[in-house]
């Protein structure tokens, strides 16, 4: 259910940017440590601004319970994580836990 940079989530958090909430794009730990709570803490209650894996900058917010079930993925990032484009965070899309072989 999580937006964290967990395994199942291919190691990335996955996030959304104001005011369109358009897409989760998928955030590097390097943008928030998610083993610092203050970090982790000041990310959710005043988003981030960073690069995400499409190389796309804004600022970043913590996605809701809907969004992490059912919002579009980023195509680009995607295709960067070498995962197929779905529905919600990479952990809640059943569809996205095999990476593509992308050695053809
Ligand atoms: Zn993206």
């Amino acid at each position: 259910m999580t937006a964290r940079p967990i395994a199942e989530n291919f190691g990335h958090w996955w996030v959304y940017a104001a005011p369109e909430y358009s897409e989760l794009h998928a955030m590097p730990t390097t943008a928030v440590d998610p083993d610092n709570p203050d970090t982790v803490e000041a990310f959710r209650s005043e988003g981030i601004t960073a690069a995400a894996v499409c190389e796309t900058t804004d600022t970043w917010w913590w996605p809701g319970i809907i969004s992490r079930l059912y919002r579009d993925r980023c195509t680009a990032c995607c295709d960067r994580l070498g995962i197929p484009p779905g529905k919600g965070a990479p952990v809640n899309d059943d569809t996205s836990h095999t990476r593509k072989d992308t050695t053809a």
